[in-house]
């Protein structure tokens, strides 16, 4: 069965097609409405373009910023018009078919475990690092998911207290509700957080990443995000123990994450035991897409 992944952004739509052999047969790109019945439609226009590629109905897989809660199928994304609707429920019953939705962080998850860096491996922990902070587990293939809807969205794992006390860091009010988010000091704005509070410097976290080998007060923001991230992984470390760490996101992308997150890994777990490997997302700013397709792929032929 052919299988159509969409990858709902708050500014764009990625709709990818794939063959049963997942070969990518085409693409479509478009922005996001900012209204829900607009939203609706567009993703019901993406859906007819698919079938009428394929010659057959296509599997349905959606993967978008936020949570869907399960019970009541509605969605929790302050940047969707879907906000608030039961988004997957409409789109089902307008296309008499099965819709997987499921969280992009998971879905790019899903994608780098089996077609991506986690190829190789059984347990896959996908992190991304962008605007927010969340992630997914894939074990031998699956998606490990569990009742409240909530796995994986480790950016709303709270802040290490022995790192945000020693260093006089603040506690922020997050928007998921809750206070003292390591998202709050992790994502972009998190790293320029932790230049304001550490140097009182005003930069975007590309300017502390372009200027940091250079500054000795950069270098060290840099050293305290890097045991931030650390210590989340080592978290998830202690959790589930995966044997590679996926980075996803717009933070993957800084040269060396991978090696200066390796170093300050082994200092966050006990001395003497191993951690996972960290390694970089390979499927690229659409790799969610590949993802949700699968999901939808494997719900239709289970
Ligand atoms: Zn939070």
């Amino acid at each position: 069965m052919m299988a159509l992944g969409v990858d709902l952004g708050g500014t764009k739509i990625e709709a990818q097609l794939f063959a049963e052999d997942w070969r990518l047969l085409d693409r479509s790109r478009v922005d996001t409405p900012a209204t829900y019945p607009a939203l609706l439609q567009t993703l019901l226009d993406l859906v007819a373009w698919a079938d009428l590629r394929a010659g057959v109905p296509v599997a349905v897989g959606i993967g978008a910023a936020g949570a869907v809660n399960p019970r009541d199928e509605c969605v929790l994304a302050a940047n969707l018009a879907a906000h608030g609707q039961p988004l997957p429920t409409h789109l089902s019953n307008a296309l008499a078919r099965p819709v997987t939705y499921l969280n992009d962080s998971r879905a790019l998850a899903l994608s780098e475990a089996v077609f991506g860096a986690g190829r190789p491996f059984s347990s896959v922990f996908a992190l991304v690092l962008g605007t927010g902070v969340g992630g997914g587990h894939v074990r031998d293939g699956h998606l490990q998911t569990g009742p409240s809807g909530t796995a994986g969205e480790v950016g709303h794992i709270s802040a290490a207290a022995h790192l945000v006390q020693g260093l006089g860091l603040p506690i922020i009010d997050c928007p998921c509700g809750r206070r003292g988010c390591i998202e709050t000091l992790i994502s972009g704005a998190g790293l320029a957080r932790l230049a304001k509070a550490m140097a009182g410097l005003d930069l975007t976290a590309p300017q502390i990443v372009a200027a940091r080998a250079s500054d000795p007060a950069l270098q060290a923001v840099w050293h305290v995000w890097c045991a931030l991230t650390a210590d989340l992984i080592q978290t998830l470390t202690l959790t589930v123990d995966p044997d590679c760490i996926v980075l996803g996101g717009g933070m993957s992308d800084i040269p060396e994450v991978s090696m200066d997150l390796t170093v300050a890994l082994a200092r966050a777990q006990f001395a003497g035991f191993g951690s996972p490997v960290i390694l970089r997302a390979e499927g690229g700013a659409t790799s969610g897409a590949r993802g949700a397709a699968h999901a939808a792929w494997r719900v239709a032929n289970d």
